[in-house]
């Protein structure tokens, strides 16, 4: 494409965590073009169908918000306003329900795909100026189980690994991922390595047989839930085959003991029988990873998204930590994030119970630390609202106000018509938004036209720790503005100094600057090294990016040990019953992202797949005379879902799945999964059973 060459600027692409880097041309009419950056080291040119089409989701601006729209009361129309008058309204508003009840009557719920700098000013606004932490983003829909699983094993949110360990390791544990699906330029490098290394070994863990088994040496389709008991029974192995690193568990660890307590528990034959498998399979598991010299656990929402997300978690790291394999080359515990900058969320503290750069909000030295850095008021020590808690609050009637940007809860949050119901219930609902697609529109006050990727510039980190700049290619269409000059403009509105940041760029260095100190140092970069360097992982110590953490053994915990956790095998999900008989399982498709507000625009993305669809085993289907292609009716105790039946044996007898991208279309919402999985909460990291509820299943 001859104008790539002449006008071409480096960019990231924003869908998911892998964080591929793009090249992105620009013709005379301001129409994009985009191909793989060979320069990016995370990607090295290389793009997934999602990626390859991004640059049509800003092209195609038929569904864009272009000015600023307001209505007075819920029984009138919508209209366009100014952003004065829009931002005027929204503070008054806010400023009255703070006075009569309190900071933690308004609630900020944002997005994983979010820049830095957007999450930061969000972030101080609400924990630094109004005096409440009700700000929560839909990576509590996904990783906050790995965060926490970190954070009580490795003392801190640190992935441990970078993608280039990939290439060293010689045995993947994958569990709980569809990478083939979800992050498939990370799979691209681990087929190329498998296909130059034939003995290095894949252990796919998943109750579905996905493109991801296609490479495996083993599938262990277990049974939905059971993941402790098969992660508690290899190690149980590891020890018996005296497979694991004395040395490291006696230097460099803590806690081994009440660890082997736990795990023999249970015999092979008792777990084996649990998780519906062989216990031939598990050895073959155990004798993989025992002879391995670099291993890593990969996982991602299989794992997290669970009512036992943070012992799924620990489980599994555990298996990292007997074996010492983490913090050296090809090694180590390696969650891959859903969303484009989750990561660069969680630096700048962008969760209802965290600070910027890793600090705790229940220690009284961070929050003081932070207060005296913004200048703005006492920092509330009781964590916020999260995603789902939002919810329940409008329901109650305790939280009023919602903003919602960048997200699109109605069609992501788990039962959904509870969310619907609290939207309804809300006193007053802000959208800062792109596109008038998302449902969550139809309940807004006041809606605030957003500029989307290439229209504005900031950073994100992928995965790996790395961080990147995205630059601002075009203009946004119409009125709309960058999220993060919205956010200061309302702060101004409030009269809360310190947002008058004259760009992105200032926000950026203020918030490297709460990183000093900190184990995620990286004070000392700008966006003139970002641009010349094209990324660097933090820590960025003296001009230096660090690709591996943890390869001097000593963790970021008390102690400076990494902490092995036993960890109960108790699955305290919703079971199945007579009448609701099959567990229902949810996940994503190859070529779309989230709920669809930009691949659903793609034509060629839609050719995939689309419609929603049932996945059911052939068996379950003849019992109830289901034929491919019938139109299924889906209920769980929360609502009902309709769809074309998809017959495969892919999926294990009794469990059914459906995707988790389509909401309301046309005034129906029976596409919509979230209609019926459970908003159950795992108790510590606060992320709902998306993956495991009981459903009965019928022909309509
Ligand atoms: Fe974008 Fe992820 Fe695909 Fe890379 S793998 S091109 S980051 S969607």
């Amino acid at each position: 494409n001859p104008h790539l060459k002449s006008t071409a600027q480096l960019s990231t692409c924003s869908y998911c965590g892998v964080g591929c880097g793009v090249v992105v041309g620009k013709d005379k009419n301001n129409i994009l073009s985009l191909k793989g950056d060979e320069s990016h080291p995370s990607s090295k040119g290389m793009l997934c169908s999602k990626g390859m089409n991004l640059h049509y989701t800003v092209n195609d601006k038929s569904d864009r918000l272009l000015h600023p729209q307001m209505r007075y009361n819920k029984n009138m129309p919508l209209q366009k306003v100014s952003w004065d008058e829009a931002l005027n309204r929204t503070a008054a508003v806010f400023k009255t329900f703070i006075d009569k009840y309190g900071p933690n009557s308004v609630a900020f719920y944002a997005s994983g795909q979010c820049l830095t700098e957007e999450y930061y000013v969000i972030n101080k606004l609400i924990k630094g100026f109004i005096g409440s932490n009700n700000i929560d983003t839909n990576s509590r829909l996904c990783m906050s189980s790995a965060v926490v699983g970190y954070k009580m094993t490795l003392g801190e949110d640190s992935v441990p690994v970078c993608y280039d360990d990939i290439e060293l390791a010689d045995c993947f544990y994958v569990t709980g991922a569809n990478p083939a699906w979800c992050h498939p330029i990370l799979w691209r490098r681990v087929e190329a390595h498998k296909a130059k290394n034939p003995n290095t070994k894949i252990i796919v863990v998943d109750p579905r047989a996905t493109d991801s088994v296609a490479i495996a040496d083993l599938h262990l389709q277990l049974n939905p839930g059971t993941d402790v008991v098969l992660n508690n029974a290899i190690g149980r192995l590891l020890i018996e085959n005296g497979a694991i690193d004395t040395d490291f568990i006696a230097n460099y660890a803590q806690g081994y003991e009440a660890y082997k307590e736990s795990v023999f528990l249970k015999t092979l034959v008792e777990a084996a029988a649990i998780c519906g498998l062989e216990p031939s399979e598990i050895r073959l598991a155990a004798k993989y990873i025992g002879e391995a010299k670099g291993f890593i656990t990969m996982w991602t929402m299989g794992l997290n998204q669970s009512a036992v997300g943070t012992n799924k978690n620990l489980s599994l790291i555990n298996l990292n930590l007997i074996t010492g394999q983490i913090g050296k080359p090809g090694a180590g515990p390696f969650s891959l994030t859903g969303q484009p900058n989750a990561m660069g969320g969680r630096e700048v503290g962008g969760l209802s119970n965290l600070l910027p750069a890793h600090r705790n909000l229940n220690n009284p030295l961070h929050r003081k630390e932070v207060q005296d850095f913004w200048g703005g008021k006492e920092i509330n020590e009781k964590p916020g609202l999260t995603a789902t808690e939002m919810m329940d609050a409008l329901n109650d009637g305790s939280l009023k106000a919602i903003w919602i940007l960048c997200t699109n809860p109605l069609t992501s949050l788990p039962n959904a018509r509870l969310a619907d119901a609290a939207l309804k219930k809300a006193k007053f609902v802000v959208v800062q938004e792109i596109s008038n697609k998302p449902e969550t529109l139809a309940y807004a006050d006041v809606i605030l036209p957003a500029a989307g990727w290439a229209e504005k510039e900031g950073t994100m980190t992928n995965s790996e720790r790395r961080i990147t700049y995205l630059p601002k290619i075009v203009d946004a269409p119409g009125e709309a503005l960058p999220d993060a000059e919205i956010i200061c403009r309302f702060a101004q509105k409030m009269n809360y100094p310190g947002f008058d940041y004259k760009n992105a760029e200032e926000i950026f260095i203020e918030h490297t600057k709460l990183t000093a100190n900190t184990n995620i140092d990286i004070t000392g970069l700008n966006y003139s090294i970002l641009k010349k360097e094209r990324s660097v992982q933090w820590p960025y110590k003296k001009g230096k990016s660090v690709n591996r953490l943890f390869e001097d053994k000593i963790f970021y915990t008390p102690s400076k040990k990494a902490i092995i956790h036993p960890v109960d095998d108790t699955l305290t999900s919703e079971l199945p019953n007579s009448d609701f008989p099959f567990i229902l399982t949810t996940g994503r498709i190859r070529d779309q992202w989230h709920t669809r507000s930009k691949t659903g625009k793609v034509n060629k993305l839609n050719q995939h797949i689309k419609d929603a669809f049932l996945e059911i085993h052939p068996l379950d289907a003849a019992l109830l005379g289901i034929n491919e292609n019938d139109v299924a009716l889906i209920k769980s105790r929360r609502g009902e879902v309709m769809v074309k039946a998809k017959i495969t044996s892919s999926v294990k007898t009794g469990v059914v799945f459906l995707p988790m991208h389509w909401g309301k279309i046309l005034g129906s919402d029976l596409n919509r999964a979230n209609n019926i999985t459970s908003d159950q909460l795992d108790p510590i990291s606060k992320e709902p059973d998306f993956k495991y509820c009981a459903v009965s299943v019928e022909i309509y």
